[in-house]
């Protein structure tokens, strides 16, 4: 990979030694590197009233997404991952409200998690949920493995043949976060379950009554960002969400703050030649952790999941300076 790898400091206010290069500095930084170094009109996304959260729409996300990644395959080095990935958000849009949802926790118990800063989906939430074993089930049965890996395959029988107890423990560790590494082929189709059910039932929160719970913490389902993303919606244009691994909300995210450690100090982010420049990633210096951070603002179509796969050329190069990914890809687990 000839990586052309280039640093481009936050639209913060830089020293004044910056803005005055000697002329020993090369090369010159790129005419969209200069306008980054402006005032930002991208700040004022923050200092408005922008909503909170937006949810998901989970009779567009998964279709949208395996669009972008039928998009984004051709011609790529990781083609035949991005092909499987769009045969799995296939899947998960065409059991996407074919199973009943369990009706929402009562009010009383909203409120309790609320008052305790948790948010309203729960493991509680997924253990009394009967149907989500039905749309995994229905998910293993609608995804096209024709050109999967054989690794898929296997996975697929295997859960087939677990008992449905089994199954269940699979889909906590991961909602949890602590996917067992020996199950990992598993956990991708566990996952995708898992995004649709939560999808549906994050869909059906009242937004006025969430709120934040940490930084870098889902306030819907309590999971982890894939990806920050600023966006193009009105009236948020230009302010920053952080997407949901699992339940695919967005909620917003102070800009030029680090996703895992809240620091405010030594975030940069950097793009690659070989990615699209509106792809890059936020490191922060303070804990060493890097998220992906999509302009979809200048490019509607970038999604987060698919986004995160297809600029896999970043984390390879970012791992090189020694930083460690923040954001969890639970269709591409690295
Ligand atoms: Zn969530
Ligand atoms: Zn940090």
């Amino acid at each position: 990979m000839v990586a052309n790898f280039f640093r481009r400091k936050p639209a913060a206010p830089a020293p004044a030694a910056d803005k005055t290069p000697t002329p020993a500095e090369a090369p010159k930084p790129r005419r969209r590197d200069f306008n980054e170094l402006k005032p930002d009109p991208d700040k004022i996304g923050i200092s408005g009233s922008v909503p909170f959260v937006r949810l998901p729409d989970p009779t567009t996300l998964f279709a949208d997404r395996a669009a972008r990644l039928d998009e984004a395959a051709p011609g790529h080095p990781l083609e035949a991952y991005l092909r499987f990935v769009a045969e799995v958000a296939r899947a998960q849009a065409a059991i996407q409200a074919q199973v009943a949802l369990p009706p929402p926790p009562d009010g009383a118990d909203l409120a309790l998690r609320s008052e305790h800063g948790m948010p309203p989906l729960s493991r509680h939430s997924l253990e009394a949920d009967p149907g989500f074993d039905e749309s995994l089930l229905a998910l293993l049965d609608a995804v096209n493995l024709t050109t999967a890996p054989e690794a898929s395959a296997a996975a697929r029988a295997s859960l087939r043949a677990a008992s449905r107890e089994d199954r269940l423990d699979l889909a906590l560790q991961v909602f949890e976060g602590a996917l067992p590494v020996d199950r990992i082929a598993e956990c991708v189709f566990v996952s995708a379950a898992l995004q649709v059910r939560l999808a549906e039932q994050a869909a059906r929160l009242d937004t006025k009554a969430l709120k934040p719970v940490a930084d870098g913490v889902c306030p819907c389902c309590g999971g982890a960002p894939v990806a920050s993303v600023v966006v193009g919606w009105t009236p948020a244009d230009k302010a920053r969400y952080l997407s949901c691994s699992l339940c695919g909300t967005y909620w917003n995210h102070v800009r030029i703050r680090c996703t895992a450690c809240g620091s405010g100090e030594g975030i940069s982010y950097y793009g690659l030649d070989e990615v699209s420049k509106d792809v890059q990633v936020e490191t922060c210096t303070t804990c060493h952790s890097y998220i992906k951070h999509l302009h979809q603002h200048r490019a509607p179509n970038l999604d987060p999941v698919a986004d995160d796969i297809a600029s896999y050329g970043l984390d390879l190069k970012i791992a090189e300076e020694g930083f460690r990914r923040a954001g969890l890809n639970l269709l591409f687990v690295i």
